[in-house]
């Protein structure tokens, strides 16, 4: 397999853990649960700032209304109830990390390394990633690949970073307006713009926006950046454009325009891995490809029959777990016990 064999990056440099799982939509999440429940810990790496994948990615205020035993919930509700469910297990999650590079050690564990640098080994990997990536649109601006991760932004990692600077923030959805109101207070300046007066982002943030508009705090334009100045790099100005198609500059250290996402599998296709139409294919009994060790659940496996519900990602997390036990603790037994009746596993989820 490709890139699947190397040495251990020096102990203090990774992380060790039972397993890792790639994605923290809501497949990885309730994979968290399974797992938790047999005493195993997990470190999760999602390449979004938040949990919930799809789900909160792509329709957090939508309804669902085919999860078992709750009539309607919302893309966002479900995540926060997933995150509910799993806070007794202190799961470790990599948010804005990107899974790069998956390799088999010698010792049998798998090494995982994202974009961030972070190392992490376990016996067991997880790939939770759905479709895979959410990778941003790019908005048509020439020249703006010059400057990005430079002063171009399209998540932000650390808040710090944008400190007394001039920001400008591009987009009317749930990024646009949340990063508007967390950076509003550390910017030196914050300037909101979106092509018209009305958002898609949820209500209580655009009011948010509006009463720091109002207290003079922020400035909103209606209004679309037309062209980036600056060099090597670094960012001076922007050419803003109004709909009746008045110009003008405006200084600015730091864009961040958040015009959605389109998925791609991403790095994925890279780890050597068998797949079939860009999913992996697993055995139903265990959840597990062809590679020893390697599972994958939710909406990136693929076998006869399968349906992309959240519904099959949850069967499919507790049949993961009970064959990633064998792998990670080989010499103990595993005893099927109902959450109902079990008081070891009422301790385990603190009601006991
Ligand atoms: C509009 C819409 C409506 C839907 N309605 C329903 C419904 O009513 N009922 C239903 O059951 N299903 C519905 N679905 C489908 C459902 O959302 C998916 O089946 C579900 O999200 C799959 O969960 P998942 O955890 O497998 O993957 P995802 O939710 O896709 O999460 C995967 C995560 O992996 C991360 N990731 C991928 N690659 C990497 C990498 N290399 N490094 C780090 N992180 C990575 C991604 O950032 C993402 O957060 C709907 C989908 C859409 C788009």
């Amino acid at each position: 397999m490709n890139d699947m064999s190397a040495t251990p990056a020096a102990e203090t440099g990774s992380i060790s853990t039972d397993v890792i799982i790639i994605g923290a939509g809501p497949v990885g999440l309730f994979a968290v649960f399974e797992l938790g429940l047999l005493d195993l810990k997990c470190h999760l790496v999602d390449i979004l700032d938040r949990p919930g994948g799809q789900c909160t990615e792509l329709y957090p205020e939508k309804p669902i209304y085919d999860i078992p035993a709750i009539p309607i919930v919302t893309g966002q509700e479900l995540t926060e109830r997933l995150l509910e469910q799993i806070k007794p297990f202190h799961a470790n999650f990599h948010f804005g990390e990107m899974a790069v590079a998956l390799a088999k050690l010698d010792d049998g564990r798998w090494q995982l390394t994202t974009d961030a640098g972070t190392v992490l080994t376990a016996p067991v990997i997880v790939i939770a990633a759905g479709g895979g990536s959410f990778v941003p649109k790019r908005p048509p601006i020439a020249g703006i690949e010059a400057y990005e991760g430079t002063s171009v932004f399209y998540a932000v990692r650390k808040m710090e970073q944008f400190r007394g600077k001039d920001v400008l923030i591009a987009g009317g959805g749930d990024s646009a307006l949340d990063w508007t109101l967390n950076l509003a207070p550390i910017a030196k300046r914050l300037t909101l713009v979106h092509h018209r007066d009305g958002f898609r982002a949820a209500q209580h943030s655009v009011n948010g926006m509006r009463a720091l508009v109002d207290a003079g705090k922020i400035d909103f334009h209606v209004a679309s950046v037309k062209a980036l100045h600056g060099e090597g790099g670094k960012l001076e100005a922007v050419t803003l454009a109004s709909p009746d198609k008045k110009e003008w500059r405006q200084e600015t250290n730091a864009f961040l325009p958040f015009f959605g996402l389109t998925i791609k599998l991403g790095p994925i296709a890279e780890f050597g891995l068998n797949l079939h139409e860009n999913l992996i294919p697993v055995d139903t009994a265990t959840f597990e490809s062809s590679t020893p060790g390697l599972f994958a659940i939710g909406d990136i496996n693929a076998y006869p029959g399968k349906l992309k519900l959240i519904l099959s990602g949850f069967h499919e997390a507790a049949l993961m777990a009970q064959a990633a036990f064998h792998i990670c603790r080989p010499n103990e037994k595993l005893r099927f016990q109902y959450t109902t009746s079990s008081s070891s596993l009422q301790k385990k989820l603190g009601v006991a």
